[in-house]
């Protein structure tokens, strides 16, 4: 069994009947580094950059996050690095930053849905600045992309973008090596505004990152840790998979990449549902991609979208778990 993986590892993600899915690992620590170089994938579909702000007195200079991506540049050897930006807010607490002076939360109201994400980050336009100048140093080594935490309009974007365009005029005037081409400026599809206006955003942004673990909690109204909700929590709902298939069609529409890297794309029995509608980039766990080629190895395109026409036909989650794992027992 386990030689068996290791042979996958070599092996294309491609379907039976030909068509390649892009398969990509996320980042929560650089200690996975070593394991996502070896896990088969053609890059780092979401580093999370929130670990390098965590247990500390004060925020890392630009120098220093200048050095944690662009290991990891360096450890995916030409394979692309989409680096997301710090996605500060909700349950996560950072000390630093409350050491800082920067604005963090003014009402605490409701942290969820409060100054979080790329919110947070344009109320203190010098942190994004510092953490984009950083990237784009770290994208001298290699390919990097540019992705936003918690979007929900596409005035978040014109100004990220703005701000990106500075940031690359002072690096040039300091003397800094900066990347050959500009890294892609792509977001995070996790809230309904965001995808239900993925159209409209296909225009500011260059590539969409969908965000299934918050675009679930906030499609449902039910937090990710409450385990009085956790039934609701639930990504085969109807509500989310319009969601999902929403984003998929304006970005094919208007030919902007899109991948899920939410827990969604870590789970093997939902790779046919994703596929079916439309998806062919997914980025996981490292530990998680043997597991999804596999799937994807025994799978075609076509049956993919039978499921998906029939899943999106259905009005309750319990049916569509039904398709889903007869689909799954059927092609196992
Ligand atoms: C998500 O929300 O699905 C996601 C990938 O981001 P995070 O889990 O870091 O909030
Ligand atoms: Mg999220």
């Amino acid at each position: 069994e386990r030689q068996k993986l290791a042979q996958l590892r070599r092996l294309p993600a491609e379907t039976m009947d030909g068509q390649t899915v892009e398969l990509l690992a996320n980042l929560e620590v650089p200690l996975e580094l070593p394991l996502i170089a070896q896990a088969g994938v053609e890059g780092i579909g979401l580093f999370r950059s929130e670990f390098m702000f965590m247990n500390r007195a004060e925020l890392p200079d630009e120098d220093e996050q200048t050095e944690v991506y662009g290991a990891a540049v360096e450890a995916m050897e030409g394979d692309p690095v989409t680096i997301r930006v710090l996605d500060w807010g909700g349950e996560k607490e950072i000390e630093a930053l409350q050491n800082s002076g920067f604005t963090t939360e003014i009402s605490g109201i409701n942290p969820a849905l409060g100054l979080r994400g790329i919110r947070m980050l344009l109320r203190n336009p010098e942190l994004l600045e510092t953490q984009l100048a950083a990237i784009l140093r770290a994208g001298s080594k290699g390919p990097v992309k540019i992705l936003l935490p918690m979007v929900t309009s596409v005035e978040e974007v014109r100004a990220t973008r703005e701000i990106l365009q500075k940031v690359v005029r002072r690096l040039k005037r300091r003397g800094e090596e900066l990347p050959a081409r500009m890294p892609p400026l792509g977001i995070m599809i996790e809230t309904p505004a965001a995808a239900l206006s993925a159209d409209a955003l296909a225009l500011e942004a260059d590539f969409f990152a969908i965000g299934t673990n918050d675009l679930t909690m906030y499609a449902m109204a039910a937090d990710r840790g409450d385990i009085e909700v956790a039934k609701l929590y639930d990504p085969l709902h109807p509500g989310l998979l319009r969601l999902i298939q929403f984003t998929v069609e304006a970005g094919l529409r208007l030919r902007k990449p899109v991948s899920v890297c939410g827990e969604m794309a870590a789970n093997p029995k939902l790779t046919p549902l994703l596929l079916g509608l439309g998806l062919r980039s997914l980025s996981m766990n490292a530990s998680a991609v043997p597991k999804v080629k596999l799937v994807v190895r025994n799978i075609s395109i076509a049956e993919c979208a039978r499921l998906a026409r029939r899943v999106m036909e259905q009005t309750e989650p319990a049916e569509i778990r039904d398709l889903v794992a007869e689909f799954a027992e059927k092609s196992a």
